[in-house]
C-alpha cells in the first residue's frame, strides 16, 4: 500500500523481540514509525519462530517491505544470524535469520537490543553527532551500547559490552549474573527498591509515607514507585534517587575514563524520571571523572526515541545491510 518512503528508498520493518511482547513496526528512511503490530511473546522457540513470521506477513500485507531486522535482548553471534542465549526468550543457539529469512522470504539481519538502540539514537535521535557515544538503558538492569567513530563496536564475539556488570562494590549486592556488586544493582529501577529498603534498616525510625509502604509490604515496592514519591517530595524516596544519581554519576566516571565519549545517553524506563536524578549525576561524573577540571566532559542527554529505539535501529540496520548487499 504505501509502497516506497519519499525518496524512494525502501521500507524495512524493526521488531523489538522482548520477553513479554514481540513489536513490529515498518520504519522509513527518515527513521519514521509508519505502522505498527504487537503480540505477546510465545513460550517456545517454535512459535516465538511462527509469531515473527505472522506478525511480519501482516505488515507486508500492507506495505512493501524489503527488509526484517530483529533486535534481541540477548546475545547474538558475530555474524548476527544466531541468537545464542537471551535470558527472558526461548531461542536457545538458534539460527533465527536463517529460519526467518526461509519462511518470509525477505533478508532477516538480528542485532542485540541496546546495539539497535543506540544506532537509531546515533542516526535519528538524542546521539547524532555524537561519533564516540554511549548508550545506557536503565531499565530492571542496566543495557549499554557503544559506538566507535561512527560504528556499533561488538567486540570480538559480538557481545555488546556489559557495562551494567562492572563491579563497583566488592562483595555488594547480589546479581543474578552470578558476581556481587555489579553497576545495576546500584542504578537500576531495581536498585531504587533496594536502596529505599537498605536504608530504612538502617534508619528504621523514618516514617514517611514510602517508609510505611515498604514496611507493610517490602516486596511489592518497585523502582517506579519510589520515583513516584520522590516527585512527590517524600525524604526517604529523595534520598534514594540521591543515591542512585551518585552510582550514576560514578559509572559514567568509569565509563568515560575507559571510552572517553563525547556523548552518553541514557535511556530505557528510568530515564523517564530523569529531572529527578540527572543534574545530580552530571555532577558526580564531572567530579569523579579523570582528570576533573582539565578535561572535556561527555554530554549527558537521555533518549529522544524512547521505547521505538530499538525497532527503529533494527530496521535502519536491516536497510543498510540490504544496501551493503546491493553494493
Ligand atoms: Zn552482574
Amino acid at each position: 500500500m504505501t509502497g516506497r518512503s519519499t525518496g524512494g528508498a525502501p521500507l524495512t520493518v524493526g521488531v523489538d523481540v522482548g520477553g513479554t511482547n514481540i513489536r513490529a513496526s515498518v520504519v522509513d528512511a527518515d527513521g519514521e514509525v509508519l505502522d505498527t503490530v504487537a503480540a505477546p511473546t510465545p513460550h517456545s522457540a517454535k512459535a516465538l519462530d511462527a509469531a515473527l513470521v505472522r506478525t511480519v506477513r501482516e505488515l507486508c500485507q500492507r506495505h512493501d517491505i524489503a527488509a526484517v531486522g530483529l533486535a534481541v535482548a540477548g546475545f547474538v553471534d558475530a555474524d548476527r544470524a544466531r541468537v545464542r542465549f537471551a535470558p527472558h526468550l526461548p531461542w536457545k543457539d538458534a539460527p533465527v535469520a536463517r529460519t526467518l529469512t526461509a519462511k518470509l522470504d525477505l533478508p532477516v539481519v538480528l542485532e542485540h537490543d541496546a546495539n539497535a538502540a543506540a544506532w537509531a539514537e546515533y542516526r535519528f535521535g538524542a546521539a547524532a553527532g555524537g561519533h564516540n557515544a554511549v548508550l545506557i538503558a536503565i531499565g530492571t538492569g542496566i543495557g549499554a551500547a557503544l559506538l566507535v567513530d561512527g560504528e556499533l563496536y561488538r567486540g570480538t564475539h559480538g557481545i555488546a559490552p556489559e557495562l551494567g556488570h562492572l563491579q563497583m562494590v566488592p562483595d555488594g549486592r547480589p546479581c543474578p549474573c552470578g558476581k556481587r556488586g555489579c553497576w545495576e544493582r546500584y542504578c537500576s529501577g531495581t536498585a531504587l527498591a533496594d536502596t529505599a529498603i537498605e536504608l530504612l534498616a538502617t534508619d528504621p525510625v523514618s516514617s514517611t509515607v514510602l517508609a510505611r509502604e515498604v514496611v507493610r509490604e517490602p516486596g511489592s515496592l518497585t523502582g517506579r514507585r519510589v520515583a513516584a514519591a520522590a516527585q512527590d517530595g517524600d525524604p526517604l524516596a529523595v534520598r534514594v534517587l540521591a543515591d542512585f544519581a551518585r552510582w550514576l554519576g560514578l559509572g559514567l566516571a568509569f565509563v568515560s575514563d575507559i571510552f572517553d565519549p563525547d556523548l552518553v545517553v541514557v535511556a530505557g524506563g528510568v530515564s523517564t524520571s530523569a529531572p529527578l536524578f540527572l543534574d545530580e549525576a552530571r555532577e558526580h561524573y564531572a567530579r569523579s571523572v579523570t582528570g576533573a577540571g582539565h578535561r572535556p566532559l561527555a554530554r549527558i542527554r537521555t533518549t529522544q526515541l524512547g521505547e521505538a529505539a530499538g525497532m527503529i535501529g533494527a530496521a535502519e540496520l536491516a536497510r543498510a545491510a540490504l544496501v551493503t548487499a546491493a553494493g
